[in-house]
């Protein structure tokens, strides 16, 4: 053991060790309770940054602290590998993505984050660009087009067109593109679709059991699945006779509805305008709309537009004939692409209604100030009586809800039904570095998977990328022209790839199993390892990324390969690394490297600033002094164990004949606080915040020297602070730990337990004050009671010469601690 703290020496030492000794290699262990412990993989841009570190650390303490807990931990490391910066890097720089990416994926893993000391199953790695790995996901999009989960259709999807690719609706962020942030287009393309709103319900349902989850994470993906229920009315079109089906959440104000309004993209625009004079009026005004951006379009602040078409409509209930309109802020994608207007009602359809001089009626009466349509300023949302609704009036409307809608389903007007916000995924990119999907299409046979024993389709490496004009596999003859697998006709391959999400909606599956050939994962060591008890990753992908996971387990489910409904047990979204007040990014100039840190100060104290300096869950404001602080501290804790390391090697530990030792007590309480912080939603800070607490106790102990019977209370100080610290600053500890000469690691050491009983105080220090002033301190058995306290007060040397001999005026006794004698 060196007498100065050298980061650099220890943590190569003993990152050799753990590898050498694969410390963290896993197996099934039926004998053992297992605990999953899962960090959201990295997209391998090249460098971690200080984000990662973070993540990383917490997931770390994590996965050491069950270990020691005696846990069978699974704790795995891969790399989401696929995707658009890798190509993007290829056009700029003429280097391949595949060489780009896995030489990306070699530094990381050995220059980044091996030397961080994270305690991975390194041999558990998955890398979703291999193809070991993407033929899985060839194969689930075979069963998934088998059952009709993965279908093809023709519709307007979101194109980003700076990534020059589709975008799932859930990768537009408030209209922009997610990665990078341009506004969102809309392309009417075929492409391939999962039907993940066959899910919607169960989805939706199954939100409840995540218990372990953040409940903001929770509402967001319950607003995202979007589930409303209501009525689909058949108003008839005058005339034509056809029927133009309106959904809508408030069959209560039926009888309020005065026009319609549908999309421009809405398929009866044609046969509505048909021989009308406003027909080509109306086309230039659907085409416009439809070349507009479809988020701005309903955005609340957005001006209304809208269009006579010219026809009208009968409402079922009252035989009224409607005018139909079209209006920019209707959209195919919801409910039916066509809506009832009820100005009176709904803020949007009066501002309208008032921009187009449209009729306005009450149908539901505030019953605090009686409603006028003419100098109505607003809708009128509240609740009350619903009035010019014969044969309802009266009813109060959150009744009247159901009444109506029964009354709709009886007459056969319509029927109940359910919304959702939810779309299906689509999945199609018109990219390259990405999963080949398995289809190929014949002139004479159609669509035609790709038989089984042929996957996987091997991604072209002869692709010229140029970041232009169609998906690149289209331009890659070799990989586009093939043969039909059903009647050996020539025919193409599908060119477009999957979305890289798909890749990290099962690669938790894949670390029970990493090198099983014969399936995605094996069954058996699937149902060992699953679920994650801790997922831990950034709340960008509160929607996104975990609802997709969450889809992709219940098909798995479905297809009979894994027998658990939801993936991850308990969710902790940590909070960002923040530098002056911002998210630390390039663009903004306060990055802090962690290279950087880690070179300078050691991963230990990278780690143990980055657990000590905030909560996980809150954000963490980067601060040099922190960073300092949290290596000084390291310094003090090496320091006063290699002054002691010898003297204590040889010593027994101290037991219960201890007890009222100050720093055995405190050593058990630092033991109970320490543990109980991590098990308490892992407040890591608090926990570090007690262990300096400890190490000043140790340093005002041993202050005046130690020996005889203190030298076994020191070993048992030291010892667990040793353990204590291990899960946060494992380098430090494990040398520590040696030096007191223990020949196994404390990677593989027990927790240490606490003994309530020593954590109770046995004496106190009472102090003594005369008129107000201090005299004296006396040591006394814990929980006596006040007069005894007075009495062994007033017996004390000093208190007696004050006192004189005569009585004291008044004593005061303070909450057992603090004796004032007035004279
Ligand atoms: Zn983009
Ligand atoms: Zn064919």
């Amino acid at each position: 053991m060196d007498e100065r703290y050298n980061p650099k020496n220890v943590e190569d030492r003993w990152q050799k060790e753990w590898a050498a000794h694969k410390t963290f290699k896993v197996t099934e262990d039926a004998s053992k309770p297992k605990y999953y412990c899962l960090e959201m993989f990295p997209y391998p841009s090249g460098r971690i940054h200080m984000g990662h570190v973070r993540n990383y650390s917490i997931g770390d303490v994590v996965s050491r602290y069950k270990r020691m807990r005696g846990y069978n931990v699974l704790h795995p490391m891969g790399w989401d590998s696929f995707g658009l910066p890798a190509e993007n890097a290829a056009i700029k720089h003429g280097i391949h993505p595949s060489q780009w990416t896995l030489e990306n994926i070699a530094f990381m893993r050995d220059n980044q984050l091996k030397r961080m000391g994270l305690s991975y199953d390194w041999d558990r790695e998955v890398t979703t660009c291999l193809e070991d790995y993407y033929r899985w996901n060839q194969w689930f999009f075979l069963k998934m087009y088998e059952k009709g989960i993965a279908y093809k259709k023709r519709s307007y999807v979101n194109w980003c067109p700076s990534c020059n690719t589709v975008l799932a609706n859930e990768q537009v962020e408030e209209g922009n593109c997610w990665r990078c942030s341009t506004v969102v287009t809309f392309r009417e393309l075929e492409q391939w679709f999962f039907k993940i709103t066959a899910y919607a319900e169960e989805l939706l349902a199954s939100t409840d059991k995540l218990t372990g989850w953040p409940e903001r994470v929770l509402t967001m993906q319950r607003n995202w699945i979007g589930k409303s229920t209501g009525v689909e009315v058949d108003f008839t079109v005058e005339g034509s006779g056809e029927k133009l089906t309106i959904f809508t959440t408030r069959p209560d104000t039926l009888l309020g509805v005065t026009f319609m309004n549908i999309a421009p993209e809405h398929p009866m625009v044609e046969t509505l305008i048909k021989g009308k004079r406003q027909a080509d009026a109306v086309r230039v005004f659907c085409q416009r709309i439809m070349g507009e951006d479809k988020a701005a379009r309903t955005d609340e602040n957005q001006e209304k537009e809208g269009i006579f078409t010219g026809a009208y409509a009968v409402n079922p209930l009252n035989n009224e004939k409607v005018p139909v309109w079209v209006g920019n802020f209707v959209l195919m994608d919801y409910g039916t692409g066509a809506i009832m207007s009820v100005p009176s009602h709904d803020q949007r359809d009066f501002e309208f209604a008032k921009k187009y001089g449209l009729p306005i009626r009450v149908v539901i009466q505030n019953v605090e100030k009686d409603l006028e349509a003419a100098t109505m300023q607003k809708a009128y949302v509240g609740e009350g009586p619903m009035v010019n609704s014969a044969p309802f009036d009266g009813i109060p409307n959150v009744q009247g809800k159901v009444k109506v809608a029964e009354y709709v389903e009886q007459k056969g007007f319509g029927k109940r039904t359910v919304n959702w916000r939810l779309r299906d995924w689509g999945i199609s990119r018109q990219r390259y570095w990405g999963t080949p999907i398995p289809i190929i299409y014949c002139e004479r046979c159609g669509t035609v998977p790709v038989p089984e024993k042929d996957l996987p389709v091997v991604l072209p490496t002869n692709v010229e990328l140029t970041g232009k004009g169609r998906s690149p596999l289209a331009e890659s003859p070799s990989f586009r022209d093939t043969t039909c697998p059903r009647c050996g006709g020539s025919a193409r391959r599908e060119t477009d790839t999957m979305d890289t999400f798909v890749d990290s909606s099962w690669y938790f599956l894949r670390y029970c199993s990493p090198k099983h050939t014969r399936a995605p994962f094996d069954k058996k060591a699937a149902g060992y390892w699953m679920s994650v008890d801790q997922y831990i990753g950034g709340i960008e992908h509160a929607v996104l990324h975990l609802l997709y996971a969450r889809f992709f387990t219940k098909v798995i489910r479905d297809l009979g390969l894994f027998d658990g409904d939801e993936p991850f047990q308990n969710l902790l979204t940590q909070g960002m690394v923040i530098k002056d007040g911002a998210k630390m990014s390039k663009s903004k100039g306060n990055v802090v490297d962690p290279d950087f840190i880690i070179s300078k100060y050691g991963a230990d104290t990278a780690r143990l600033f980055s657990l000590f300096a905030a909560p996980p869950e809150r954000d963490l404001e980067w601060n040099d002094q922190g960073v300092d602080g949290a290596y000084r501290f390291l310094h003090r804790v090496w320091a006063v164990v290699y002054k002691y390391h010898g003297q204590i090697r040889s010593v027994q530990p101290a037991g219960r004949e201890a007890t009222g030792d100050p720093l055995y007590r405190k050593t058990h309480f630092t033991i109970k606080k320490v543990t109980e912080d991590i098990e308490r939603e892992f407040h890591f800070n608090t926990a570090i915040a007690a262990l300096m607490e400890m190490v000043n106790e140790l340093y005002d102990y041993t202050a005046p020297g130690v020996s005889g019977d203190k030298l076994p209370v020191l070993r048992t100080a030291i010892e667990a602070l040793i353990l204590l610290i291990a899960p946060f600053a494992p380098h430090v500890a494990e040398e520590l730990w040696e030096s007191l000469g223990k020949t196994s690691g404390v990677a593989d050491t027990a927790w240490p337990t606490f003994d309530a009983g020593a954590i109770v105080a046995t004496e106190v220090t009472v102090v003594v004050q005369v008129n107000g002033k201090v005299r004296s301190k006396l040591t006394l058995p814990a929980g006596l009671p006040d007069k005894d306290i007075e009495a062994a007060a007033l017996a004390e040397g000093k208190v007696r010469e004050h006192l004189a001999g005569k009585p004291p005026k008044k004593v005061i006794v303070v909450q057992g601690k603090l004796v004032n004698v007035v004279v």
